[in-house]
């Protein structure tokens, strides 16, 4: 089934509205392996509205169209809607009555205009608006039973409906089963990625697998769709036994859990708390271990120690090493992790060194260059890298990195990510 996605809106014409409608809804179908190969944006007239929906009846199998349902002027779609599909504007007393119960819990006064909202083209299917007053509407058109389905126009209130309604409406339609799972890699890169997996998956029927490069690292999708419910499962499954043993070792996590996230479980599991020392990334990698709720239990402090007179006073760095290696080196990335859990009395610390740019690089050390060190009860380990990008990106990666450090420092791992065990 292939579905054109309109987007209604002169903000979201004007490009001051981000079109998130539209990246939502084709990620959310994407996953159910519904295809999407259309996406039109049209003001708010009911003529482009009208002709929009027209052009998308003629090539696509489907329409999902989001916005202009509100109870403004300017709000236009049932009414363009109604026009394209010969079907009049009804009252349904369904749709009023619940907007009226909305209003009441709300103790707001209803403004007669918002009573327009349950005007509807005829023979709708209504879906109801868990967060907000316009309904969801689903029409099927024609001999084929085409669907057009109108979502409102705020992310939240659309993104409820299409999770609850309108997406899996259109998964049963295709009668498809679909299982994906992704696996998070750190620390290699795409391209290495690609090579060691090579043509593996040829051998799962019906599967893609999808490369997905971040700063923090190379996530691997695999969907799985078919018809044969069975065999979708099977291929699922094989497919993840495979690439997990292939990739393995580079894997931090799964499905949309965070580096961050999986320290604070190491940590956890193995009764371990940690503190920082960050230089180049000005506390950008205390900032990613407390975005983890409950992170009190396990992150002590963090030292944000700029100035080599800060790293002195509060890390115990040794002059003599600062003096003959610089502040960007191994000795003092070392001792910065060292000090962070000595001043604070905790047992893992991790110290990041580096230069950030867009200035300060030399030729010995140019911008990129970054020295990390962890420090644990299994022992302390420097690396130095060298990231490319902005300072914004060097800064990001430096951070990752280091979370992927500790992983496989509190993992019991090689630090250095290799693909071959
Ligand atoms: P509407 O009901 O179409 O007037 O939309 C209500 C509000 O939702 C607009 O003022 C926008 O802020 C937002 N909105 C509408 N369409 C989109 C879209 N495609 N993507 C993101 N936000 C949108
Ligand atoms: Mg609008």
């Amino acid at each position: 089934m292939q579905i054109e996605i309109v987007t209604i809106g002169n903000e979201v014409l004007s490009g001051r509205t981000l079109d998130t409608n539209f990246a939502f809804l084709a990620r959310a179908l994407e996953e159910v392996s519904v295809q999407v190969v259309w996406h039109t944006t049209v003001g708010d007239t009911a003529e482009a509205i009208a002709g929009a929906l027209r052009q998308a009846l003629g090539r696509a199998d489907g329409v999902v169209v989001t916005g202009g349902l509100g109870p403004t002027p300017d709000d236009v779609t049932r009414k363009a809607v109604a026009g394209v599909l010969r079907r009049p504007l009804q009252l349904d007393e369904d749709v009023l009555a619940r907007i009226r119960e909305r209003a009441r819990k709300s103790g707001r006064k209803l403004a007669a205009s918002v009573e327009s909202m349950a005007l509807i083209p005829r023979g709708a299917t209504v879906w109801q608006n868990p967060v907000g007053s316009a309904p969801g509407l689903l029409f099927t058109q024609g001999e084929e039973g085409k669907p057009i389905i109108l979502l409102p126009g705020v992310p939240q209130e659309m993104e409820a409906l299409a999770v609850e309604f309108a997406v899996p409406w259109l998964k049963s339609r295709t009668g498809r089963r679909v299982e994906s799972f992704t696996l998070r890699t750190a620390g290699v890169f795409e391209s290495m990625l690609q090579e060691h997996i090579g043509k593996l998956p040829a051998k799962w029927t019906g599967a893609s697998l999808a490369y997905l490069p971040s700063y923090f690292g190379v996530d691997l999708r695999v969907t799985v769709a078919g018809p044969d419910h069975d065999q979708v499962g099977e291929v699922a499954g094989r497919a993840y036994a495979e690439l997990k043993e292939r990739v393995g070792p580079v894997v931090y996590a799964e499905g949309s859990q965070t580096i961050e996230t999986v320290v604070g479980e190491e940590l956890t599991r193995l009764g371990l708390r940690i503190a920082t020392a960050e230089s180049c990334t000005g506390g950008l990698l205390s900032k990613r271990l407390t975005d983890v709720p409950g992170s009190s239990r396990w992150f002590e402090r963090g030292f944000v120690t700029y100035s080599n007179a800060s790293k002195l006073e509060l890390l115990g760095v040794s002059a003599a090493d600062l003096e003959a290696h610089g502040a960007v080196s191994a000795p003092v990335a070392e001792q910065l992790a060292r000090g962070a859990c000595q001043r604070s009395g905790v047992e893992v610390g991790v110290g990041i060194t580096g230069i950030a740019g867009p200035d300060g690089g030399t030729t010995e050390k140019p911008v990129g260059t970054v020295f990390i060190g962890v420090a644990s009860p299994r022992g302390d380990a420097v690396r130095s890298f060298r990231f490319a990008g902005s300072r914004t990106t060097i800064r990001e990666r430096s951070v990752q990195t280091a979370l992927d450090l500790v992983r496989r420092q509190l993992q019991g791992l090689p630090l250095d990510p290799s693909l071959d065990g």
